[in-house]
């Protein structure tokens, strides 16, 4: 499957830094160049040929499918009609505008316009951003820390990597003067007290942020960012109540709420935000991935009615907000997100999220749920997660140098279905694109029961 001895793999190793890789592995060539080529539906291919089922919809972003071809039609005639005009100064095409209504018009009730950038990275910058100006508008300049939570992922930005609660993505990048601060993750399978309910782990989680915000002064806390669902943190639901317990602690202290849903917006939970599906009522919603199912980099900030309120007066006391992307609300990008929201629409994708979501989190439980080293099997919607134990009566985790997820990847690739082994080394992720049927789903229980049976 892997060719690692031609033209394209010297250039590669020569010429080409990439993201989240073993730099010097790579250059000896230790790692291999995977060249894909092409794709449809849930199925990516390489040059070499070979067919794969993508259970992890690329970096869960490919929500609608890969080879849509109305949505690479759309991209081709914005190109030929208009490749770009900016956004500044009241500017916009038809396609951007119409963008944002179809975002507004989805997003939940309370929210009021949406800022366009074109990662989920720079989204959460510009959500921090609009968190510190709004204070300083409210004449209280001293609101600036963010609570973000351990296993939070935000992004890789110069902010965002420290709001993201991996030390892989902040350590040794270290932020002078760093306004974050991280709380705990509701990690209710990794809890120490074994028998604590969900009920009381919750109770400790919404105390455990209470207590950090007594500690730092509650009046110096601006906003609390997360996942409606962790994600790259090892994909974790929240316990039964959580949202309800920490936006209470929240909003008693005045303390805006980021919902980051880069991976939750649009979809993925079988709602059209987790905002939705959890009772959620943010100040800012984080849009990426999904919005345009990554056939172009386009990302959001949603603002609430209270705070667009705040930022509003903000510019009639000093002028225009000095904050811009030269590309935000690219045409090009804002065309395959219209397009693609509409396909979403058209063919009842959340819905399908929903059932097969369903389907996949039972089957499974169903395969793998007696496995002596199966510990856990968790997932909402179409996200879903398999993380493996040494001993599974008190949850006694593997050794990490066994790399245990990457070899069940592996053992997967094997077998035709990409696997995302997890950062923490010993859980895989499924996340799909949102047109995977109940068949597919069969092939990719079937190859992670056989692969996992396989390692250990
Ligand atoms: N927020 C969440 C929840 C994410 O999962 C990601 C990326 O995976 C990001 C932010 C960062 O998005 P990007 O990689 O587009 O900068």
């Amino acid at each position: 499957m892997l060719r690692n001895d031609d033209q394209l793999a010297t250039w590669d190793r020569e010429n080409f830094f990439h993201p989240s890789t073993h730099l010097a592995q790579h250059a000896r060539g230790q790692s291999a160049t995977r060249v894909i080529t092409g794709a449809s539906g849930v199925h990516i291919e390489d040059r070499d040929g070979n067919r794969m089922l993508d259970a992890f919809a690329g970096l869960y972003c490919v929500n609608a499918g890969y080879g849509r071809t109305e949505v690479a039609d759309a991209i081709a005639e914005q190109a030929h009609q208009l490749a770009y005009y900016h956004s500044y100064v009241g500017h916009g095409t038809e396609t951007s505008i119409t963008l944002a209504k179809m975002i507004m018009d989805r997003a939940p009730a309370h929210m009021s316009k949406v800022y366009f950038g074109l990662s989920g990275s720079d989204a959460n910058e510009t959500n921090i951003k609009l968190v510190w100006y709004y204070n300083n508008i409210l004449g209280r300049p001293q609101k600036k820390k963010i609570i973000s939570r351990w296993r939070g992922y935000h992004g890789s930005g110069l902010m965002t990597g420290s709001l993201t609660g991996l030390s892989l993505f902040h350590d040794k990048f270290d932020l002078p003067m760093n306004p974050v601060i991280h709380t705990d993750a509701p990690y209710y399978y990794r809890r120490k007290d074994r028998t604590q309910s969900e009920a009381e782990f919750t109770a400790q989680c919404a105390n455990a942020l209470e207590a950090l915000i007594q500690a730092e002064g509650p009046d110096t806390i601006a906003a609390f960012i997360g996942e409606p669902v962790l994600g790259t943190g090892g994909i974790v639901p929240p316990p039964a109540g959580y949202w309800d317990a920490i936006q209470e602690v929240l909003n008693r202290h005045d303390i805006l709420l980021i919902a980051d849903e880069v991976v939750t917006g649009f979809g993925r939970l079988g709602t059209m935000f987790g905002s939705d599906h959890y009772g959620l009522k943010p100040d800012l919603i984080t849009i990426a991935k999904g919005l345009t199912s990554a056939y172009a980099p386009l990302s959001g900030s949603i603002v609430s009615d209270r705070m667009w309120k705040v930022l509003e007066q903000g510019t009639d006391e000093n002028g225009p907000i000095g904050h811009g992307w030269t590309y935000s609300a690219h045409p090009i990008c804002a065309a395959a997100g219209v397009a693609n929201l509409k396909l979403i629409d058209d063919l009842n994708l959340v819905s399908n999220a929903a059932e097969v979501g369903g389907y996949l989190n039972a089957s499974m439980k169903e395969a793998l749920g007696d496995h002596p080293n199966v510990g856990d099997i968790r997932g909402e919607g179409l996200l879903c997660a398999v993380e493996y134990v040494a001993d599974k009566a008190d949850a006694t985790p593997l050794d990490p140098a066994a790399k245990v997820g990457a070899a069940i990847s592996a053992a997967m690739l094997e077998r035709g279905v990409i696997a995302r082994a997890m950062p923490q080394g010993d859980i895989t992720g499924f996340a799909p694109p949102f047109c995977i049927s109940r068949e597919e789903v069969d092939t990719v229980v079937a190859a992670t029961a056989d692969a996992v049976e396989t390692v250990l």
